[in-house]
């Protein structure tokens, strides 16, 4: 029995017998320690009866680690070169599919229709390459798959933003975002002596457990997302100014604008940043109705 593949020794002996370069432009930094695997595995809490979607398994380091423990992997990687070298490495598993296509371009709910109807419950764990992370988890996320959480490896500052609380100099769209369709947590703080090459920031791993009903009850998303992306506008302008300048004919409906403010009870001379999601959501549902 050949020994896991995350190892420094094995891992080195793949790339070797493959002649594999690593590619930057893909994000493409492998992990080599089985523990790091271990714990994240352990996050997931994936049982047998678990349908695991991978994005990026690069030569299987994590895809071996979930594959003993899942259902079922389906795994998306872009890197062509990759293919030959995953047939191999994950000969011993036969509950394993591997997706040559963009992730961001595939169709995810269509893929989890196929391969997991007999499972009781479907999870995305990723190594995530870090030149795409949110347009992923945003992608997972507003799209509204049957998920479960979302368990992935990404930037410390990234995790931190999704994880973040209101007038912390974190707090962004994206954690409202996230915040929105998940509860979010940092899990793990992770080393870059964990990778080849070593990134050059710092990882963590974050859990996203996916909510039945959003966060807050708001009568139309596109608004509440577009609403909140004006707010952070310029983080030193209040949120009237922000409001006023991003918002579409902000200016011409500066009347209606605060008069919305006034009746969410939020004051316009506060930054956006100070507004929880919601107050965000109140704001959204008034103003909607108001310039519709
Ligand atoms: N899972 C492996 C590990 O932990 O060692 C590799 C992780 S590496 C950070 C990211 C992987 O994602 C690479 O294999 C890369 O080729 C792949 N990748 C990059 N962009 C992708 C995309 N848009 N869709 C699918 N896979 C992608």
């Amino acid at each position: 029995m050949n020994k896991d593949i995350a190892t420094p020794v094995r891992t080195k002996e793949i790339l070797k017998k493959y002649g594999f370069s690593f590619k930057k432009s893909l994000g493409q930094n492998f992990l080599i320690d089985t523990n790091i695997l271990d714990r994240i595995v352990d996050h997931a809490e994936i049982t047998e009866e678990t349908g695991v979607i991978e994005i990026g398994p690069g030569i299987g380091a994590l895809t071996e680690q979930l594959a003993k423990r899942a259902k079922k992997v389906t795994a998306f990687e872009i890197d062509q070169r990759l293919l030959p070298i995953l047939k191999d490495t994950l000969s011993p598993y036969d509950n394993v599919t591997i997706i040559h296509q963009d992730v961001l371009k595939a169709d995810v709910r269509k893929v989890i229709e196929e391969q997991f109807a007999d499972c009781k419950e479907v999870m995305v764990v990723a190594n995530l390459p870090y030149y795409v992370t949110t347009p992923i988890i945003m992608k997972l996320l507003e799209e509204n798959l049957p998920l479960k959480g979302i368990v992935v490896m990404l930037q410390k500052e990234v995790a931190d933003r999704m994880a973040a609380i209101p007038s912390s100099k974190e707090y962004n769209s994206l954690s409202i975002a996230v915040q929105f369709y998940t509860e979010a947590k940092t899990v793990m703080i992770v080393p870059k002596t964990v990778f080849v090459p070593q990134p050059n920031v710092d990882s963590a791993v974050i859990k996203l457990t996916v909510r039945e009903t959003p966060a807050v009850s708001v009568e139309n998303e596109a608004f509440f997302f577009q609403l909140i992306r004006a707010s952070f506008g310029q983080r030193r302008k209040t949120l009237m100014n922000n409001l006023m300048n991003n918002l579409p004919d902000g200016k011409k409906h500066k009347v209606i604008i605060e008069e919305a403010l006034a009746s969410a009870e939020i004051d316009g001379k506060r930054r956006g940043e100070s507004l929880s999601i919601e107050e965000f959501a109140r704001l959204s549902n008034v103003l909607q109705k108001a310039l519709d």
